[in-house]
């Protein structure tokens, strides 16, 4: 699916030819490679470029036609590269980490994994899991290829076919279709296995290749194919997410893939309720077999490894509570939430947010259409979702998780081509709320689009209520609904004892580091003209954080509109993203001249000038 690999695309390409730049030297200088580099390079960078001038003073001395112009260039070089980024011991910390963030694994993970699973599944086969992958890997591009998502359905939790079927319909608003062809799968490796009381999930890395391309909508199949053909054939990397219940058992030729039933191994014909006609079992439900749970893309992929405040309290009156389901419920509340704007309509959240936070919606969608404009959200992918707090407050439990994701995003004129914009990554939280003492709904496991009264699907329409068995969807009396969505910042300043500084640990992969320098970048365009001095010091942040400084560039020529919403001056949530920057700043364990300057410059935006030199002593 193109929407992926073209922001895999759009981020690597960069940092790609970056790292060739970078490389050169090291090559020059034979042998050298990069762990070479770092451990010369003493706390102020410079071993290895003495190590590369003495090669260089050589090669002058012993072929001067050579030696001597390679020379000077390379002092150029160095000249060059000490402007820009000062020392660059915080581009190599920050380098460091991402190396440690990548996912590597061994042979031995796997073995351990495999046998965690066969301890209470003694049919679980690595193979056939693989061999399961790539004929829905296959399946889900066709069906994606021809807008009917019907035939992979039962096997998507309900999330992951709310983001497929959304996807699907932001492309139609805009009057294209994905045209793709020669669809190749290289590779799967399973690099992940978490476990919790009630859900497995397995994580497989999935490398493959497909040419694609935009078509006009009206398009048909075959033209569709005759155009992809032309496109270049792109590799990409993604990550597909199993989840199943503990304790299920793999089912050799009985499962879906065979069209039977995964519980009972009755036929199973398919059709728009997703449960079997014998048994009732939800079969979406990942309480019989592996049930695709998300895509991420492979450089955006996260371990889940946080604990979640407040979900054992909540546990002791609903024991089935647990992250996976409510990750999945917010996950579709999300793609609901972009659906909603892209198209212009609230009442796409009609059954799964409050109607308060619908009218609110609603208004300010009424607001842009009355000055023609509308929300456009390009290329919308998600990288995690994680479950952050739960927590009860008079009468209503509420479950805070965080969603990162990232799309070209903007206010465009209505019925025109959007600008031009950067894909930028978001960070958010999204609130759900349910009435104290309703309990999570087992049978339908990661089927979360269910009535928690008769366990019918969810329909599409406006209506609030279940059109089955009348129940009220929207109140959260049964089941969790929608009732806010808030930057990162503003839900960690909105309770005190989140802004404890362990959490900032997790701020510093390339993502977050991007979204803070997008988001810096907006807000000295939302306070008027960016001058050279500022540009300069944004250039800088772009080459010590290691994110393309063309994207940035692309970013200032989009302007203010960049980002959903930015901070607001003086507010506790600017100083928790000054707090951010100043982190960024210091970690590799010191603030130089010009990293100072740059934080004056974003406290002067951010209306916290007096309280900068307070945070800089901590
Ligand atoms: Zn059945
Ligand atoms: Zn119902």
């Amino acid at each position: 699916m193109k929407l992926r690999v073209r922001l895999a695309e759009a981020s690597l390409l960069v940092p790609l030819a970056v790292a060739a730049l970078w490389s050169l030297p090291a090559l020059a200088r034979g042998g050298g490679g990069e762990h070479y580099t770092s451990d010369r390079s003493g706390p102020d960078g410079g071993g290895a470029d003495i190590g590369i001038l003495f090669d260089l003073l050589y090669l002058a001395i012993r072929y001067p036609v050579i030696g001597v112009p390679l020379l000077l260039l390379f002092v150029g070089y160095v000249i060059y590269s000490r402007r820009q980024s000062g020392n660059g011991s915080t581009r190599k910390a920050l380098e460091r980490m991402d190396e440690q963030q990548r996912t590597a694994v061994s042979a031995a993970d796997v073995h351990a994994w495999v046998n965690k699973l066969k301890a209470e599944d003694p049919a679980f086969d690595l193979l056939a899991l693989f061999d399961k992958t790539k004929k829905l890997f296959l399946d889900v591009q066709g069906a994606w290829f021809r807008r009917d998502l019907k035939p992979v359905r039962p096997f998507l939790s309900d999330a992951s076919h709310q983001r497929l079927s959304t996807q699907l319909k932001l492309l139609d608003s805009q009057g294209v279709r994905d045209a793709l062809t020669d669809v190749q799968l290289q590779d799967l490796q399973i690099i992940g296995l978490e476990q919790s009381e009630w859900f497995d999930t397995v994580h497989i890395r999935v490398k493959a290749s497909m040419r694609d391309t935009d078509v006009p909508s009206t398009f048909s199949d075959d033209q569709a194919q005759v155009a992809a053909k032309k496109a270049a054939l792109a590799p990409f990397v993604e990550v597909w997410s199993f989840v199943r219940k503990p304790g299920a058992q793999t089912k050799i030729g009985e499962d879906l893939y065979q069209g039977k039933c995964p519980n009972c191994g009755a036929p199973f014909e398919g059709g728009a309720s997703n449960a079997c006609e014998s048994c009732g079992a939800v079969v979406n439900s990942g309480n019989y077999d592996w049930v695709l749970a998300e895509i991420t893309q492979g450089m955006e992929f996260q371990r889940n490894d946080v604990g979640v405040e407040g979900l054992a309290k909540a546990r002791q009156t609903d024991p089935a509570l647990n992250s996976e389901m409510l990750e999945d419920r917010a996950s579709l509340c999300f793609w609901r939430w972009v659906e909603a704007q892209s198209l212009s309509k609230a009442s796409v959240l009609s059954k799964v947010a409050t109607p308060e936070f619908q009218a609110r919606l609603d208004a300010e969608l009424l607001a842009l259409a009355a000055q023609h404009r509308r929300k456009v959200f390009l290329e919308c992918a998600v990288g995690s979702v994680q479950t952050r707090a739960v927590q009860p407050v008079e009468g209503m439990d509420f479950a805070h998780v965080e969603i990162r994701w990232s799309a070209r995003l903007g206010l465009g004129p209505v019925n025109e081509k959007p600008p031009q914009l950067p894909t930028v990554p978001q960070r958010w939280v999204f609130t759900l709320t349910r009435k104290v003492g309703a309990t999570t709904h087992a049978e339908a496991g990661m089927a979360t689009n269910r009535c928690p009264q008769c366990n019918a699907p969810a329909s599409d329409n406006a209506s609030t209520s279940c059109e089955f068995c009348g129940a009220e969807l929207a109140t959260g009396e049964h089941d969790w609904v929608l009732c806010d969505a808030v930057l990162w910042e503003e839900w960690r300043a909105s309770t005190s004892s989140r802004a404890r500084p362990g959490a900032n640990a997790q701020v510093v992969d390339r993502s977050e580091r991007e979204r803070l320098l997008y988001m810096m970048a907006a807000m000295a365009i939302a306070d008027g003209v960016v001058d050279e001095k500022e540009r300069a010091l944004l250039k800088m942040c772009s080459q010590r954080w290691n994110v393309p400084w063309a994207n940035v560039d692309l970013a200032l020529k989009a302007g203010p509109n960049l980002f959903e919403r930015l901070v607001g001056k003086q507010t506790p949530e600017a100083e928790n993203f000054l707090r951010e920057l100043v982190n960024l700043a210091m970690i590799d364990g010191k603030i130089d001249r010009r990293e100072k300057k740059m934080l004056e410059a974003a406290a002067v935006h951010l209306g916290l000038s007096q309280q900068l030199p307070g945070m800089l002593k901590v």
